[in-house]
């Protein structure tokens, strides 16, 4: 028989682990991330649910987010401070909700230094920095730091762990990851000093000891502390691994540091951010190998953190000697539950993060709270965290196995529900089967995967290859009807067509149609399917313009996803021309209008013209239905036409509604 207290498939995962004089339970962290959660400078009702949920859902260690420690920094319009004792309250409440579920809290000591991604009221603030070298990714010039700011942020950090240690927090680190501050002092071509802070990497470290010295007089020798650092910047001249290497051996030296936090990446350029949540492109667990080589020299516990979605990939993580413990952050954003799945036995029933990047850090970038699109509870515990049994238990037949139909009959069937979901096609899924077939998206289908296995546990029945109508729905005389039939391809009037070789997006994925050796794509949504559909056809071998009504390609997609994708574009020679509107075609050209300037834009040369054109909800159910007398809802594309995040929030709403 199994031991469940320790996990029976995960025995390092799920042993104890002792950072400085505290013990975390298990080795599954959610490291420090930013929710856009906070509130008044503070932290809200909001984000006390958020971090409760998953202190309950079995993670060892929280780590709240960035606190800034000198009130002249500015990161984001809504920032944490930990710059006054006002902070306290506010933590200590966060301690007891993590706590009182056997899970430790520590806090984030940080300055962004230049990296300035917001302002506090639309006016550009003064950014501080090591020297006057410029951000490449904000476009920010900072302020060279005097003396007695660099001693102002110094006592910042050592405030904010006193205020932390006083709140009862278990620990804090000093942020040093990203191309922030720390990172930028350590930077031999961002910190140009020629004063004792600059210069060796002895001057360069000064900082870094001031720091920890400050804190350990502050908040005593006995509060743990650790330091979160990129294990490689991977950007244009960011910190190296060998650099960050040399400079964790020499603060291990000290012996001031009682655990280090290992990442990628950095927030100065657009190829380094992306690695600051890496995306569906980016093998999982991609960034151990930078942790064991900080582990082989500081002696101290090491957490590896870096698209390490399942538990299977922590444990081997863990097995192999390259970590202590793994950030399991957007494993934890997409399932709270995970640890207690992976601890149960269950790990057949985890929500796998899918690496999208859509409702977690895209969400933070646009300024609003961090949620998932598998699991948009995220965000909203207070309002959906826990399902509420339906008061009487009803029939309710669901029309259309995507995302939408799939989580209303998931939910609905948790509270209590009889559930059946029809399928016109063979399989589930919806637009996410197509959405897999597009270059690096394959991890997409994953989100087809975790909701068929919801609806299992839940009971759903599902039946597939059956077209409902209205007689079909007559016949079974539900309670309630959802309505879940998603959209179509939008194929708009176009001048000429008939004259020319015109297919859409769909068509191409499913293989249905030949398209000829010069291509333009013709994108009005700028999202993933231009995208995707330019760089499966440029991979082939075609001449590819992709043609966008936008900015730039992937304007309303998330800037990692975007950026990384822009980047495989342009290896693969795709050709893009922004600000089109299209309206005609013949035999081998394609015509569009400027969209600012109104100008005509010819491509020339064409052999098929393939359509990105969106879609157009699949609704005539609803007009069905009119006047039958019986409950109708509806959730995801048949409203309107939008993302697979809409689909999964509304199917939620209606599944509690029911
Ligand atoms: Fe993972 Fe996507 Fe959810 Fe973010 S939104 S936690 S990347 S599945």
């Amino acid at each position: 028989m199994s031991d469940t207290r320790t996990g029976p498939g995960f025995p390092n995962l799920f042993s104890p682990l002792r950072i400085g004089g505290i013990t975390l339970k298990n080795r599954i962290v959610s490291t420090g991330h930013e929710t856009a959660m906070a509130d008044a400078g503070g932290i809200s009702e909001a984000m006390l649910a958020y971090h409760e949920a998953r202190a309950r859902g079995g993670a060892g260690l929280i780590v709240a987010e960035v606190a800034l420690v000198d009130d002249a920094a500015v990161f984001v319009s809504h920032p944490i401070k930990v710059t006054s004792d006002d902070c306290i309250p506010r933590y200590r409440r966060l301690a007891e909700v993590v706590q009182r579920h056997d899970c430790r809290l520590f806090g984030q000591l940080f300055h962004p230094g230049r990296e300035i991604i917001d302002s506090l009221d639309g006016s550009a603030p003064v950014s501080f920095a090591p020297s006057a070298v410029p951000n490449e990714r904000f476009h920010v010039m900072p302020k060279p730091m005097s003396r007695d700011d660099i001693a102002r942020v110094v006592a910042g950090f050592g405030d904010g762990a006193r205020r932390l240690r006083e709140a009862g927090l278990d620990g804090a680190e000093m942020l040093a990851s990203h191309g922030y501050l720390l990172s930028q002092f350590l930077n031999p071509r961002v910190n140009l000093r020629d004063d004792d802070y600059g210069g060796d990497l002895e001057g360069r470290l000064r900082i870094f000891r001031e720091i920890v010295a400050d804190i350990r007089a502050k908040a005593g020798g006995d509060f743990v502390l650790g330091l979160r650092i990129s294990g490689d910047e991977r950007s244009h001249e960011g910190l190296s691994g060998a650099e960050v290497v040399a400079a964790c051996a020499a603060l291990a030296a000290d012996g001031g540091l009682d655990y280090y936090s290992v990442v990628a990446g950095s927030s100065a350029t657009l190829a380094g951010s992306a690695h600051i949540v890496p995306e569906m492109t980016m093998e999982t667990g991609y960034t151990a190998p930078y942790a064991a080589r900080i582990r082989a020299v500081v002696g101290k516990p090491v957490i590896a953190t870096g698209r390490i979605n399942q538990p299977q990939i922590a444990e081997a993580i863990l097995a192999a000697g390259q970590a202590d413990a793994c950030g399991m952050t957007r494993a934890m954003i997409c399932d709270p539950e995970m640890a207690n799945k992976a601890r149960t036995g269950r790990p057949d029933d985890i929500r796998a993060c899918i690496g999208c990047n859509q409702a977690c850090i895209g969400h933070f970038l646009s300024g609003y709270p961090i949620s998932c699109i598998q699991h948009p509870e995220t965000g909203r515990e207070r309002d959906y965290g826990r399902r509420e049994p339906a008061a009487r238990p009803r029939q309710v037949l669901v029309v259309g196995g995507g995302p939408a139909g799939m989580k209303a009959a998931a939910v609905a069937a948790e509270r209590g529900h009889q559930v059946t979901l029809y399928e016109a096609e063979a399989h589930l899924g919806g637009q996410a089967r197509l959405a897999q077939l597009l270059p690096h998206r394959l991890e997409f289908g994953g989100i087809i995967t975790n909701l068929t296995r919801e609806m299992a546990l839940a009971g759903v029945e599902v039946v597939t290859g059956c077209r409902v109508d209205r007689a079909l729905i007559e016949g079974a005389a539900p309670d309630a009807v959802v309505l879940a039939t998603g959209a179509r391809p939008r194929r708009p009037e176009i001048e000429g067509a008939e004259e020319a070789h015109v297919v859409d997006a769909w068509q191409v994925l499913r293989g249905e149609v030949n398209v000829g050796g010069s291509v333009v794509v013709a994108d009005w949504r700028a999202d993933w399917i231009g995208i995707g559909i330019a760089e499966k056809l440029a991979s082939e071998g075609c001449r590819v313009r992709l043609c966008v009504n936008g900015y730039t390609p992937g304007q309303t997609i998330q800037q990692y996803v975007r950026d990384t994708a822009i980047g495989r574009l342009h290896k693969l020679g795709v050709e893009w021309i922004s600000y089109l509107r299209l309206f005609g075609a013949d035999g081998d050209s394609v015509y569009f209008q400027h969209t600012t300037s109104g100008e005509p834009v010819i491509c020339e040369g064409v052999e098929t013209l393939v359509l990105c054109q969106g879609h157009e909800r699949v609704a005539e159910l609803e007009t069905e239905l009119e006047g039958c007398g019986i409950e109708v809802h509806m959730a995801g594309d048949c409203l309107a036409p939008r993302t697979a995040e809409e689909a999964v929030l509304e199917g939620l709403k209606v599944g509690c509604a029911l």
